[in-house]
């Protein structure tokens, strides 16, 4: 997600050749401040970021190591703006957060992530319909709360937002929704009539937190714009949209800091997983190419099924791994999101990853050709994958649109890797991967 800035470090970093070179440090700072402002970082944001490291290195002792130690710091403190970061939960349910912005922002795509996001960990989630103004938004949100199982409050006989917003809070009060996200009406621009909506909006129910949704893809407009929304109607948080498609990425590490309110997610894609934590000491952490294993290991942990990993962990101890437990661990593997997400927080992986990280492993050939041949299956050939033979196959074939030999080929790499998978689980397992490694 950060590769082009990543990328600058480095090449910042290499420009440093010895100890104590002030002209190499010259050259750094010089070619950290272009790439920075190439990559859209806001100018003053800039200069103030280059002038604190270049005297932080400077005091410890110019090199490598102290310009890196001196960025991360100023990385963090840059990033670091008062107020709450990720979602925070309120002492008093339902948590209620009014989605705000601009017409084509990704407003209402950005509710249904976070309700996908919140609902992954387990929070009984609500979702209000509460722009009127967009025709297509309230059957939108309906899809998508339909797509990613929330709850959502929708009335098509009413056209005032304020009284949807209040019925939305009754009924998610009265059935212990932990959240409620009501998705408000956009506009094309900026106006006082939306404004004067928003307001009303806000006064009428308790609301926790304004988030406004900017697209990144508008620059340093998602800035302008959001500052506007926090004078007018006062934000709580931005989540910056579209930022899967923004090669320049330096409005993620200047909007907190020029609006002077926490970025707290970042929207990678338009599958309904592309939505990211925030996290500050996170973000410096892969930016400075070392990776995030820490919200690795949370986002994993809130897709992954334990008693279900538990379950499949003996089958395949036993050989006994088959294609419903095959289909199972793709549609997981879909919920972790795109593969550039997770390669970003793997330190070391984005510079080697190379083309993996455009990969779409869902619509690969490969996964279609699979899931075309278990759609055909019965559900015992699922289970016992060893029933098959040329009868079955003649009928899958027919059924699969996949020619024999590619009905083989698939067969018998799944019975290699379930073979392979059993020998590796069993006691020396590790050993023997090791044994074929070498
Ligand atoms: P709204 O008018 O603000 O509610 O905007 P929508 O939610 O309808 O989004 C507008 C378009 O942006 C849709 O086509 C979304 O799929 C797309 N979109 C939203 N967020 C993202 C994102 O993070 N990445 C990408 N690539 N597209 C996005």
């Amino acid at each position: 997600m950060f590769d082009s800035i990543t990328g600058s470090i480095r090449s910042a970093v290499n420009k440093i050749r010895h100890k104590d070179d002030a002209a190499s440090l010259k050259k750094a700072v010089t070619e950290l401040r272009k790439s920075l402002l190439k990559s859209d970082v806001h100018h003053k944001t800039t200069k103030e970021l280059i002038t604190a490291v270049e005297l932080e290195t400077k005091k410890n002792g110019i090199g490598q190591d102290s310009f890196l130690n001196a960025l991360k710091d100023e990385l963090t403190k840059l990033l670091t703006t008062d107020g709450n970061q990720g979602f925070v939960f309120s002492n008093t349910p339902p948590t209620t957060i009014l989605m705000t912005g601009l017409q084509g922002s990704g407003k209402t795509t950005t509710t249904g992530k976070l309700a996908n996001y919140l609902k992954q960990r387990k929070k009984k989630v609500l979702v209000a319909a509460a722009d009127l103004q967009r025709l297509a938004a309230v059957e939108q949100l309906k899809q998508i709360a339909e797509q990613v199982e929330v709850d959502i409050y929708f009335d098509d006989n009413e056209k005032d937002p304020v009284k949807i917003a209040i019925a939305a809070q009754e009924k998610a009060k009265a059935e212990h929704y932990d959240v409620l996200l009501v998705d408000t009406a956009g506009r094309l621009a900026i106006d006082e009539e939306l404004m004067l909506q928003l307001k009303e909006v806000r006064d009428s129910i308790k609301v926790d937190e304004i988030f406004y949704v900017a697209d990144s893809l508008t620059g340093h407009d998602a800035t302008k714009t959001a500052t506007t929304f926090k004078e007018k109607i006062g934000i709580d948080g931005v989540i910056l949209s579209k930022y899967d498609g923004d090669t320049k990425g330096g409005v993620a590490l200047s909007i907190a800091h020029q609006v002077g309110i926490p970025l707290r997610f970042v929207g990678i894609g338009e599958k309904m997983p592309d939505l990211e934590v925030f996290i500050p000491d996170r973000i410096v952490s892969r930016l400075m190419g070392a990776g995030d294993i820490e919200g690795l290991a949370e986002k994993t942990s809130a897709v992954i099924d334990e008693k279900k990993a538990k379950e499949v962990t003996k089958k395949i101890k036993k050989g006994e791994f088959n294609f419903n437990d095959f289909l199972d661990q793709l549609s997981m593997m879909s919920k972790l999101g795109s593969m550039k997400s997770i390669i970003g927080m793997i330190p070391g992986l984005s510079q080697m990853a190379g083309p993996l990280k455009d990969m779409d492993f869902e619509n690969s050939d490969e996964i279609k050709r699979i899931k075309a041949l278990i759609a055909s299956m019965t559900p015992k050939e699922r289970e016992q994958p060893s029933l098959m033979n040329a009868s079955r196959k003649k009928r899958i074939a027919k059924g699969s649109g996949l020619t024999e030999m590619q009905i083989n080929k698939i067969l018998k790499q799944f019975k290699n890797a379930s073979k392979m998978a059993k020998k590796l689980s069993s006691k020396g397992g590790m050993k023997g991967l090791q044994n074929m490694m070498s």
